[in-house]
């Protein structure tokens, strides 16, 4: 860069994740570099919406002009491109905010999980929402002068950077307001300085864009296309979903989504409707292929854009979508709002609630059709957003039937946490005489897989779901039956196989349970207050002992998770549960001198089994290898 004669000129540093996100970005996007023009009209319509926007209420915002435009022409010579708008430009504040640093939450965290070989993934940059940076991967120098609508008549500023490490801040003069973005391009490049190349990355890309895209008109002659003194508008620069949808094909939605959900990706799905009657609105709602990098942060920006009778609103109208649906991207356009609702008005409208309620509807039809019909792009929405939907069971009352019959399972039928079954399915194989929907909750797939108190189960050959979320624990105190099934946790309370048992079975374990109460009773002196009771069970074949939460405690699992989060969980004590057919219990009923360390064993290993920690590891340990010696010895 020439240091300028100007004296205002100032050389400012990009933050750090902004040099890392233009390394990536130019390596990883480059076999797909003609994204980076949509980015740059993306964002001068966003521009233009945000001026509609805002001069509703200030009409001198418009400085005279309400023709909103976005412009896009080249200079061979030059060798550069540029695309103009004038929407709401930008002042210098906003210019450094915007183009010095990355302003969404959760960069530093997601440059921080990427992986060596994840940075070369354009996929995965393609989640991060590409931007203006992209700029970078046809320009070796980009230049920005914008002015804000309405401020400092005259007077804009000029954002100059080589996509190194700096970028330099001046101000000049700009009478027109609005936005100029020039790129300079890359050695190889030269393609991008033809009329008809450029329109025809503009069609693919940016065909609805609502707002006209000018291009100088070019003819024709003598061989070569000459370009005329006129302009012509080269996109379709209509609302797409005000179109019918018979008149709209998968690829004009597909480019629309990018646009609408800054995604690289395609979507996944969607669904499109106008819906008349007492509210009266128009949905185009997509379901995206992957999850974004910042799902999990509350803070993130989600929803849905806002329409009033074609007008932008507001970006991420949340009270349009429940939170379990944050990952919904579209469009919705009321027929019936006023233009200047603002968040607060929209917190209380009754049109609002009935929008929100029928794109809710929208989008759970939309994904029961889907499992139901394209088994394989359920599983690819299960694996990035079931989680999510989960939330659902406990904050969608209304919808809690529909929602459980979305949600998918491990099961104690399939070798893999990702072959999953629905309640339907499970219902649909139950035993003869099975009135329950089983299931055991643990912290990792393997922990609930290999739980001991599956073992009964196992040999009967009944299924079992298998839950192993943070936020399964939580959903299941919201679920507690589906389709007049009670759902049961095999940890906790007494084992009630119902129908499964029969009475020979029954009289047989009564009359151990008389057996072995003497060594209960013991077992019970023994380990004191750290167990509620002791008893016979007849839930295990292999396993000596296992704990169970008693039928209104939290479950083991629950009090872990609550205590590794730091929060105080009931002071519940579990129930040891013993095998009367193993031999470390027919030893124990004749063990005289080592009865306190036998029984403190047990208890640790069951604990141990159901992915508990021990309070003293050594001690366990210890005890274990006395055991052990005193075994050798006899
Ligand atoms: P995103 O659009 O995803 O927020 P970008 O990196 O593309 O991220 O742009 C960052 C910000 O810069 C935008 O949010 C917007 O505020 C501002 N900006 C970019 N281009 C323009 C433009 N043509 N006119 C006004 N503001 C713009």
């Amino acid at each position: 860069m020439t240091e300028s004669a100007t004296s205002n000129r100032e050389t400012l540093g990009f933050q750090t994740e902004v040099k890392q996100l233009l390394q990536l970005m130019i390596h990883s996007l480059y076999s797909n570099r003609e994204i980076f023009l949509r980015e740059l009209v993306s964002n001068a319509s966003d521009a233009c919406d945000k001026l509609r926007f805002e001069g509703l209420h200030n009409d001198a915002l418009f400085e005279n002009d309400s023709e909103l435009s976005i412009r896009i022409g080249f200079d061979k010579e030059a060798r550069t491109l540029t695309v103009s708008d004038n929407g709401i430009g930008m002042n210098r504040d906003e210019v450094i905010a915007n183009l010095g640093t990355i302003a969404k939450s959760g960069t530093r965290e997601f440059f921080s999980r990427l992986s060596g070989d994840q940075q070369k993934d354009a996929n995965l940059i393609g989640q991060f929402g590409v931007g203006f940076y992209s700029a970078f991967i046809v320009a070796d120098k980009v230049t920005v002068t914008t002015r804000r609508a309405g401020e400092n008549a005259g007077q804009g500023v000029r954002w100059e950077s080589d996509g190194g490490g700096e970028f330099a801040i001046e101000m000049v003069d700009k009478a027109v307001r609005g936005t100029e973005i020039t790129l300079h391009l890359r050695e190889g490049q030269d393609d991008l300085l033809a009329g008809y190349k450029l329109r025809e990355i503009v069609k693919k890309y940016s065909n609805h864009i609502v707002q006209p895209i000018l291009m100088q008109k070019e003819e024709w002659k003598d061989g070569k296309y000459e370009t005329l003194d006129e302009d012509e508008t080269v996109n379709q620069a209509s609302a797409l979903w005000a179109k019918p949808k018979n008149e709209i094909t998968d690829e004009q939605y597909t480019e629309f989504y990018k646009h609408v959900g800054h995604d690289y990706d395609d979507p996944l799905a969607w669904s499109h409707a106008r819906v008349e009657g007492k509210t009266e609105y128009t949905q185009l709602l997509y379901i995206p292929q992957h999850a974004p990098f910042d799902l999990w942060d509350r803070n993130a920006r989600h929803g849905i854009k806002l329409y009033v009778r074609r007008v932008f609103i507001m970006d991420d109208a949340e009270q349009l979508m429940p939170l379990y649906l944050r990952f919904v991207r579209g469009v919705v356009d009321s027929a019936d709002l006023p233009l200047n609702v603002s968040r607060e008005i929209l917190q209380e409208s009754k049109d609002i609630e009935a929008i929100r309620k029928g794109c809710t509807g929208k989008v759970l039809g939309l994904l029961s059709d889907m499992a139901a019909n394209d088994k394989e792009k359920y599983a690819t929405f299960w694996q990035e957003f079931g989680k999510v939907l989960k939330e659902g069971v406990g904050e969608d009352f209304a919808n809690k039937d529909k929602i459980a019959g979305l949600l998918r399972f491990a099961t104690t039928h399939s070798d893999t946490p990702d072959e999953t079954v629905s309640f339907a399915d499970y219902i649909a194989r139950m035993k003869d005489g099975q009135e329950k929907i089983y299931y055991v909750t643990a912290e990792t797939f393997n922990a609930a897989k290999n739980s001991p108190h599956l073992e009964v189960f196992r040999k009967k050959g009944i299924e079992v779901l298998l839950f192993s979320e943070r936020v399964d624990e939580w959903m299941l105190s919201y679920l507690t039956e589906f389709d007049g099934k009670q759902l049961v946790s095999v940890a906790k309370g007494g084992l009630d196989l119902g129908k499964l048992e029969d009475e020979a079975d029954k009289k047989a374990q009564e009359k151990e349970a008389d057996e072995f109460k003497p060594l209960t009773e013991k077992i019970k002196t023994s380990l004191g207050d750290k167990v509620k009771e002791v008893r016979v069970t007849h839930r295990l074949t292999d396993s000596p002992a296992c704990l169970v939460a008693d039928e209104h405690d939290p479950s083991g699992n629950l009090a872990r998770m609550l205590k590794a989060a730091g929060q105080k969980a009931p002071n519940s004590q579990p129930i040891l549960e013993i095998n009367p057919q193993h031999p470390m219990l027919l030893r124990l009923k004749s063990e005289e001198k080592r009865f306190d360390d036998w029984a403190a064993v047990l208890f640790d290993q069951a604990l141990l089994a159901e992915g508990g920690q021990l309070d003293d590891p050594a001690a366990f340990v210890k005890r274990m290898n006395q055991l052990m010696l005193q075994m050798g010895g006899d």
